[in-house]
């Protein structure tokens, strides 16, 4: 890794956060989300600066902790070298909006973004889905478009609600988390979740929703802070394997 420590902030909290950000996007490049350059990820800066965003031109897959931007609310790049994405009003307007979250994703998982763009209701069909049962997972469809302006993210926002992921119909999803290793499981179970919704809807059988209570008691038995450490480390021991192979 290369001296950025001059670069960005001398503030080692930030750097290693931002070491497991750029792990994050590539395990989400792993687990489906890789769409060329597009998609990226933030972190709201703890010194309340703004937030640190994946620069532009560069895939998932590809993303180290040099590879982001700090950047104002207002879109003004503060430290950094690289092209800031268009779609930063998108990450700027939820963090404005959500006092909960550390952590947002954006990217189009095929899957994910072929169920966005039909009209059924996302749902807690399996384990998958269980992690957005509580605010379920809304539609944006105001437009199919990039959401590059302040007004676009702030609908984006409202629509989103206090929901842990929404899918912009035509277009993907964005999702979000508290920490770094929530707003990675989100991606990565959103994108599991509607795969299987997809090949449910298809099969031609008829199917069914678990018991509500069912699927709240599932919330708190599963994903217990010890099994998210778990699964992160699952995933990131599995990002190993596939880069010393060279496969990712
Ligand atoms: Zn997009």
């Amino acid at each position: 890794m290369q001296d950025f420590d001059s670069l960005y902030s001398n503030d080692q909290s930030v750097l290693s956060t931002l070491h497991q950000l750029a792990r994050a996007h590539r395990i989400l490049e792993m687990e489906g989300h890789g769409d060329m350059s597009l998609g990226h990820m933030s972190y709201r800066d703890p010194e309340g600066r703004g937030m640190w965003l994946k620069r532009g031109n560069l895939g998932l897959d590809e993303v180290q902790a040099e590879d982001f931007l700090l950047v104002d609310f207002e879109g003004n790049v503060l430290e950094g070298k690289g092209i800031l994405h268009l779609e930063w009003p998108l990450h700027s307007e939820l963090y404005l909006a959500r006092p909960d979250v550390n952590f947002i994703g954006h990217s189009h998982p095929f899957y994910t973004t072929a169920f966005a763009t039909t009209t059924a209701e996302f749902g807690p069909y399996t384990n998958e889905g269980v992690w957005f049962a509580k605010d379920g997972v809304p539609r944006f469809d105001l437009t199919s478009n990039i959401i590059t302006s302040i007004e676009l993210g702030k609908e984006h926002a409202t629509a989103m609600g206090s929901s842990l992921a929404i899918l912009l119909s035509n277009h993907g999803c964005s999702f979000v988390g508290e920490t770094v290793q929530d707003v990675t499981l989100a991606g990565v179970f959103l994108e599991r979740a509607c795969k299987f919704h997809l090949t449910l809807a298809t099969s031609g059988y008829d199917y069914r929703l678990p018991p509500q209570e069912e699927t709240d008691f599932k919330l708190e038995e599963i994903y217990r802070p010890k099994a998210r450490n778990n699964f992160w480390n699952y995933y990131n021991r599995r990002l190993d394997r596939l880069e010393k192979s060279g496969r990712l």
